[in-house]
């Protein structure tokens, strides 16, 4: 594995072309959980990743798309565009250099640009014949499996039974006691189209962190990572389905120029 302390030789002789490339966000998380959370988590979450996939870890990418917790301060957030311009840059600093894929994992659910842009890339690296692949791996990628952990998989979208789980595992010193609501939000999770979440909810949460544990968060980690590796051997089986109808329609064709 890579990561800021590799140096050049390093690179050079340490085969690797996988980088991993967490991103995380700086926002109000209420009255019990820190402002870096979203980073925190993701800068985890990509250092087991890059472990396992024996690949580049890049710093956490700290600061994205958190206009919608604006109202708090604490909260700094970057345009949507910009993030979306600062994600393809890197693409391509590492595509340059020789890698061919890059895994972006998202621990903020806001960063909804990400989605187009991995689609976008990926179509123009294909287009230009470059060895590049960008995967975009989100905060909830282990949704369907979360029910095996925590009580509550739907509604649970900031700060709540999910996050607090993980950083109670993570780093307990930095989870406060948290302020109990007298009436939990029911809004939906497009308001923060239009909304601030300071508004919608009482503390800022949306959740139940009056649920979370340690031992939960420890659970959810896990599951992301084995959920995360799943996904990206399907990405890589489809692939090879892919090339091999094409190489047995290659031969089909090229059968038939012989008759
Ligand atoms: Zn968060």
């Amino acid at each position: 594995m890579l990561n800021l302390y590799s140096t050049k030789r390093d690179f050079q002789t340490h085969p690797c072309h996988t980088a991993v490339l967490p991103v995380g966000a700086i926002e109000q998380h209420g009255s019990h959980l820190p402002v870096g959370t979203d980073a925190i988590i993701a800068g985890e979450v990509a250092s087991r990743l890059a472990e396992r996939l024996d690949g580049y870890l890049l710093p956490c990418l700290s600061v994205s798309s958190s206009i919608e917790h604006r109202e708090a301060k604490g909260t700094v957030y970057l345009r949507a565009d910009t993030l979306a311009l600062v994600v393809r840059d890197i693409a391509e600093s590492l595509r340059y250099t020789g890698f061919r894929r890059l895994v972006v994992f998202s621990g903020h659910g806001g960063n909804w640009i990400l989605k187009p842009t991995v689609r976008q890339l990926n179509r123009d690296f294909q287009e230009r014949g470059a060895a590049m692949e960008v995967v975009l791996v989100p905060s909830n990628i282990a949704l369907k499996r979360q029910h095996e952990v925590v009580r509550q998989v739907q509604h649970d979208l900031h700060a709540g039974e999910k996050e607090t789980s993980i950083m109670m595992y993570l780093c307990p010193e930095h989870v406060d006691e948290f302020v109990p609501e007298q009436h939990h939000t029911t809004a939906p999770q497009d308001f923060m189209d239009y909304f601030d979440v300071t508004d919608i909810t009482e503390d800022g949460y949306w959740g139940n962190p009056e649920d979370a544990t340690a031992e939960k968060g420890r659970r959810l980690l896990e599951l992301t990572i084995e959920c995360t590796l799943e996904y990206l051997d399907a990405i890589g089986r489809e692939r090879e389905r892919i090339a091999a109808r094409s190489r047995t329609e290659d031969e089909g064709e090229s059968a038939a120029n012989i008759y």
